[in-house]
């Protein structure tokens, strides 16, 4: 398999999975030796606005992603745009627009969420490549929905 094959083939795993993932999707990643969520993070993930339709969590894909270009050559993986692949699997997963109303009558947790967060006057942080909020009573560095850094490393 080439890499962009192999890249093809853990893209439609994860897409076709179950909301979340299914076994299949686990053995995809135990096969690349990826941790998966945890429950309480996959638990946080749910509750959050940022809805999936179908697939597994795009953070999940990302590590298989990642697994994948540690096995080829840099020069075959250079022109391989994390963020911008792992966004592109996230609009493919992600509740058409219209159905967006839908899913926030139902998401009464995320409204409890923000209006906590409004009486508060807290400034969220959220992640500049899938825009999902970073929760704050749990403590990481990157976007627990999409991988990306939430706290840009400035190098010169
Ligand atoms: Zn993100």
């Amino acid at each position: 398999m080439s890499f962009n094959e192999e890249i093809d083939k853990a893209f439609s795993s994860a897409y076709h999975s179950e909301r979340g993932g299914n076994a299949g999707w686990q053995d995809v990643m135990s096969s690349y030796g990826v941790q998966p969520l945890t429950e309480q993070e996959r638990e946080a993930l749910l509750n959050t606005e940022m809805k999936i339709t179908r697939g597994a969590f795009p953070i999940e894909l990302r590590r298989v992603y990642e697994a994948i270009i540690n096995k080829y050559p840099q020069d075959q993986t250079a022109g391989f745009n994390m963020d911008a692949k792992v966004l592109e699997y996230y609009q493919k997963i992600k509740p058409f627009s219209g159905l967006t109303d839908i899913f926030q009558n139902a998401a009464t947790g995320t409204a409890k969420y923000s209006q906590g967060l409004q009486s508060a006057k807290h400034k969220t942080m959220t992640c500049k490549n899938c825009g999902a909020p970073r929760l704050e009573e749990m403590q990481y560095d990157d976007c627990l929905f999409c991988g990306s850094k939430l706290f840009e490393v400035k190098e010169n």
